[in-house]
């Protein structure tokens, strides 16, 4: 059964559009059922309409004529039912309706099975037989799952089709996909798809021009990684144990041996361009590897593919991406990255649409400092066919419109305007406290991590960064940064905010940040080897980015250190002391360095419950909702399939972040919040209520928090705190939040919608 099963997904996947795609469905069904007839009905969402919209069987002119209501006809039951219905003598049950033009009253037995996708009903797949008997349990089982397979494959499938649609008949129709709002806002623009980037698995093939230019750029491409790889090698040789340097002469001899590069010459001269002729190449190496015995030459498959990762970025750079973006673009993909987005110059990027992601995926955190407008997890649109298409991007609702009809491309537009408005409006709050009418204060800071968010931050005025994201220049690069240059780095925000306290986050990879050049290879990397634990491991790294943070601060004394994903009192006692050794070490070379406040993240549940512990070693506490969120609910943040489910306004979350505060408190250490629950307008008052220090957001979000914190009193806020710590679902809280800022003439662009 799993073979036929499989076997029919195959086909249906590769079919050319939704009609051939159905068709197939009902005829290899028919097939393997051994049914007289297979039809499939699909509901019409606006009318709540069943249509046959293909069978094997029935008269073929019945396909798109019949059309029955869900409380019509057995059909209908099944669809209202959202469960199958097995009969051996349908034309006798009292819901059987008779469509003569089908010309099925020769067939009795009747199954049908809903066919449902992420709880919404698609449509009913129906098999009949001449005979009067039903269909036995492993018919009937065979067709449930096979319904459930393709309701995936439909939902992809029909997209796929309305979306070649309407162009092809110019409907005037736009084509509304839904999926999540990844950052808040709307956007009118162009489609453009993503450069590949350096991913091998999906360099196209090209045929090559000229051969002789292809060798020489694959030539050049050599030797700008030869010289990549030796430098690296060189700074490394003093922090690494010798069996690590040898890494960088594996990777040496295999630039220079002759088996890897004369492969590609080979290929480039079979008619391929150097990309495609690398990517041939450097899979047939990693096949070859990974089928060895040894496990130490095993490994070494993992070594060449680093290797033509980074061959490929170095050919990329010299053949370049040589299309021009339009003046609005709104960037797809199938799961965009943080360089992917940096490579549209950012006056011309107006919106995100990203197929795989959610909310949090770091893209989202992106789009969201840049203020752009981002949906996120539109698993069913096939994201390259959005190229050179009109778009819009609600960034709010989630939904992504394509080819959208005029009135609705302009009523976009002045919506657009009301934004610009509103933001305009909120300038004049640029340089006054976060305060409450009756006085309450809080301080208000940055997220940051790309050096364009720090003008910006800048020019709307804050209290300084209360979390800076240091992963961006390791993720862009592929080496690990420098003492050197990250300390030029780290300069540049201290010395930007001074004397403004700096939050400096130590490097969080791992997760769903992972680094080209040091895979972790975990199943589960979420639950695996990620932020503080990685840097704990490596002290090299940890100590080289301490020492650089430290060394920035000289003379602005404006360093607050911060540690990532902090489970253990061991893991801050551990990292607290690795700072003072980079202290001390420093100093013994010179470089006299003011002790920096240190702090740890909240993100991991069991700190929660350890905050006091921890508040009484550290200086300052800050809640990761992010993160806390995504382990208190048992959601992948990344997952769109369960993106439904990831709610910070879920009461345990709230509960959660409360306690953290009133641990701080017992012990008078300050705590504060930098995941997106800060920089969510109507969430404001709970956190000032609960008495935080501060709440850090992507600078986007800034004055419309500030809107609403200068706008209510604290006692106001206090007696929502304790509503709102009694909810018991989501949707309460929610309410609760919106209908308070609607009372006090807050409502509109500043509700707290699903994300
Ligand atoms: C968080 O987890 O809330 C957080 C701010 O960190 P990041 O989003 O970078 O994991
Ligand atoms: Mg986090």
């Amino acid at each position: 059964m799993l073979e036929t099963l499989h076997r029919i997904v195959q086909a249906v996947n590769a079919a050319a559009d939704f009609d051939e795609a159905l068709a197939i469905i009902v005829d290899q069904v028919a097939d393997a059922t051994a049914a007289d007839v297979c039809s499939v009905y699909l509901l019409e969402e606006d009318t709540q309409h069943l249509r046959l919209m293909a069978t094997h069987g029935l008269n073929p002119e019945a396909v798109g004529q019949v059309r029955l209501s869900v409380d019509e006809g057995l059909v209908g039951l099944v669809a209202q039912r959202e469960e199958s219905v097995n009969l051996e003598n349908a034309d006798r049950h009292p819901r059987f309706r008779y469509f003569p033009e089908t010309g099925e009253e020769r067939f009795h037995s009747f199954l049908g099975v809903p066919i449902i996708h992420y709880q919404a009903r698609l449509g009913v797949l129906v098999v009949q037989r001449n005979t009067r008997a039903r269909f036995n349990d492993g018919e009937v089982a065979f067709l449930v799952t096979m319904a459930a397979q393709l309701a995936g494959v439909m939902a992809h499938a029909r997209v796929r089709g309305d979306l070649a649609r309407s162009t092809m008949e110019a409907s005037g129709r736009a084509l509304a996909v839904t999926g999540i709002g990844g950052s808040s806002g709307v956007a009118v623009g162009e489609g453009f798809a993503a450069s590949a980037g350096a991913d091998l698995e999906t360099v196209p093939d090209r045929p090559v021009r000229n051969a002789t230019a292809e060798l020489a750029a694959f030539q050049a491409a050599v030797e700008a990684v030869r010289n990549d790889v030796s430098e690296l090698g060189e700074r490394m040789r003093a922090q690494l144990p010798e069996g690590e340097q040898l890494l960088f002469d594996v990777y040496l001899q295999m630039l220079d041996g002759d088996s890897l590069t004369s492969r590609v010459y080979h290929q480039i001269e079979a008619g391929h361009w150097a990309p495609f002729a690398l990517r041939l190449t450097i899979a047939e190496h990693v096949r070859r590897f990974e089928a060895m015995d040894d496990a130490y030459l095993r490994e070494r498959a993992s070594d060449v593919r680093d290797i033509g990762r980074r061959l490929l970025a170095r050919l990329m750079a010299v053949e370049g991406d040589d299309r021009a973006p339009p003046e609005q673009v709104i960037l797809v993909g199938e799961e965009l990255s943080a360089s992917q987005l940096a490579e549209i110059p950012p006056e011309q990027l107006a919106g995100v649409v990203s197929a795989g992601g959610s909310a949090n995926s770091h893209i989202a955190i992106l789009a969201r400092a840049l203020g752009v407008p981002a949906v996120m997890g539109v698993r069913d649109l096939p994201v390259h066919r959005l190229h050179g298409r009109a778009l819009i991007v609600d960034g709010y609702r989630g939904r992504v419109e394509v080819d959208p009809a005029e009135a609705l491309r302009a009523e976009y537009v002045g919506l657009q305007q009301e934004e610009a408005e509103l933001t305009a409006e909120l300038a004049a709050l640029s340089g006054l406290p976060a305060r409450t009418t009756d006085g309450a204060e809080l301080n208000l800071y940055v997220n940051t991590g790309l050096a364009a968010e720090i003008n910006r931050a800048l020019e709307i005025g804050c209290a300084g960064v209360g979390l800076h994201r240091t992963e961006f220049p390791f993720m862009m690069r592929d080496r690990f940064p420098g003492e050197e240059e990250q300390a030029s780095l780290y300069r540049e925000v201290l010395s930007a905010f001074a004397p403004l306290p700096v939050t400096l986050r130590t490097l969080d990879v791992g997760g769903d940040k992972p680094l080209p050049y040091f895979p972790t290879h975990d199943e589960n990397p979420f639950l695996g080897w990620r932020g503080l634990r990685m840097t704990l491991d490596h002290p090299e790294i940890f100590l080289t980015q301490l020492r650089a943070m430290l060394r920035a601060s000289v003379g602005l004394d404006n360093l607050r250190l911060m540690f990532p994903m902090v489970t253990r009192v061991e893991e801050a006692e551990q990292a607290a002391a690795l700072v003072a050794r980079a202290r001390a070490e420093l100093a013994e070379e010179g470089v006299v360095t003011a002790p920096p406040q240190v702090g740890a993240m909240v993100e991991v549940p069991a700190a929660v419950y350890q905050a006091e512990s921890l508040a009484r070693r550290l200086d300052f506490l800050s809640v990761g909702s992010n993160d806390l969120a995504q382990y208190l609910l048992a959601v992948d943040r990344n997952n769109s399939r369960v993106a439904s489910l990831y709610d910070e306004l879920h009461p345990a979350v709230l509960r959660a972040v409360n306690e953290v505060a009133e641990a701080g408190r017992r012990v008078g250490r300050p705590v504060s919040v930098c995941g997106s629950m800060a920089g969510e307008p109507a969430v404001a008052p709970l956190l000032l209520a609960m008495g935080m220090e501060g709440l850090s957001m992507s600078s986007g979000r800034l004055l419309r928090v500030k809107w609403v914190i200068r706008t209510i009193s604290a006692a106001d806020a206090r007696g929502m705190l304790t509503e709102a710590l009694a909810c018991e679902t989501p949707q309460q809280v929610r309410q609760l939040v919106n209908s308070a800022l609607d009372d006090h003439g807050l409502g509109g662009l500043i509700r707290a919608g699903r994300r």
